[in-house]
């Protein structure tokens, strides 16, 4: 952990569970008209008339997701309320509440969950959402926070992974690769920094993809930047774990094939120069880096023309019937097939 020898340090076990609770929550103000009880009851109350619910949860677990070595504690809070909203705005829909459970060892001072949640107030502000209850327990050894993300979404809204049709057209938000150059900037300096800890690393030519890493972001706009252009998806994910891992199961659920286009794959300079100093392919950093958090949807041809021109969104691929198999056609124009080598700690999720 990222030790300040100034910082107090306050004994959890002084405050008590509910203490604890408290202290961390007290300031957690209630946005949306949806919540109608937050925290402090034995469940929340929620009203979303009309409106169908998504819910998904995610946990992130100390030395399997992050490293504190690297990560600070408020970023990790940002980043658990971020990969959740993230499944949340893949349905097409709009998130609204969550609720945050933590295990925690008690090698953890109060400060350091301050500074966690800090990072959750942060993100429920940007990303207006309330926190409106959760769980707290002891651990014998790590961190563990488990986060579940409630949203919204009119029923004919909704996109499942399961709607693309062959001649569908293949598109992705954003730019691909960077949270995982990010890593490897971050995990180089982690070996500097044991060798010599008072080297103080110049990371301004990494400041785009170390934020992609320590500081994702979900993309609230997308849904919205859809209904106005008029678009409604076939089908959608979000890339958690890699471009290739995102395509399969867009393609499995809909039982289509799909071509990816290398060319077209959107990738950011900064990626580009890190890959080229690190020398790694950057389309196998953007096929099974992961953790960009972009989205990746598939539109039907004839609304090509609202979408060709829009900087938040490349045009990287087609799919295809089943049988044609999932393929990236590269630059010197050979077809490869597609495998899957998300970033994946246990195997399986
Ligand atoms: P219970 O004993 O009924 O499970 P708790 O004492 O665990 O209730 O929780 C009391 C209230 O505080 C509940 O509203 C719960 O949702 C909320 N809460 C507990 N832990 C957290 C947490 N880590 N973050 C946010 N809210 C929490
Ligand atoms: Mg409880």
């Amino acid at each position: 952990m990222i030790e300040d020898k100034n910082q107090s340090k306050t004994d959890l076990g002084s405050l008590g569970e509910f203490g604890l609770i408290d202290h961390l929550t007290k300031n957690f103000t209630v946005k949306q008209k949806s919540t109608i009880k937050s925290i402090g009851d034995d469940a929340a109350v929620l009203d979303f008339k009309d409106k169908q619910v998504v819910v998904t949860t995610d946990m992130l677990v100390e030395g399997v997701h992050f490293d504190l070595s690297y990560m600070p504690l408020k970023h990790l809070g940002y980043k658990a309320i971020i990969v959740n909203l993230s499944d949340v705005y893949a349905m097409n829909a709009e998130a609204t509440q969550v609720t945050v459970s933590i295990a925690v060892s008690n090698r953890f001072p109060l400060e350091a969950l301050e500074a966690l949640y800090a990072g959750i107030k942060t993100a429920a502000g940007i990303y207006n959402i309330d926190v409106v209850g959760g769980d707290t327990t002891s651990s014998t050894t790590g961190l563990l926070i488990s986060v579940t993300a409630i949203g919204t979404v009119d029923a004919n809204d909704v996109v499942c992974r399961s709607g693309a049709k062959p001649n569908d057209l293949l598109v992705v938000s954003g730019d691909l690769g960077g949270a995982y150059m990010g890593l490897q900037v971050l995990e180089r300096e982690k070996e500097v920094f044991k060798v010599n800890p008072n080297n103080q690393p110049d990371l301004d030519a990494y400041t785009y993809i170390i934020e992609r890493q320590l500081k994702p972001e979900a993309r609230k706009d997308v849904p919205k930047l859809l209904k106005d252009l008029g678009i409604k998806p076939t089908s959608m994910i979000d890339i958690s774990d890699g471009l290739s891992s995102e395509i399969m199961h867009l393609c499995k659920h809909s039982k289509v094939g799909c071509d990816l286009y290398e060319n077209k794959i959107p990738l950011d300079p900064q990626v580009i120069s890190a890959c080229e100093e690190f020398d790694i392919d950057s389309t196998t950093v953007a096929l099974n880096g992961g953790e960009d958090y972009e989205l990746l949807f598939t539109i039907s041809q004839e609304d090509f023309p609202k979408i060709k021109a829009n900087p938040h969104f490349s045009v990287i691929g087609f799919m295809k019937e089943e049988a044609a198999g999932m393929h990236l056609i590269t630059r010197a124009e050979t077809s490869i097939p597609i495998k899957a080598q998300g970033w994946n700690p246990i195997g399986d999720e």
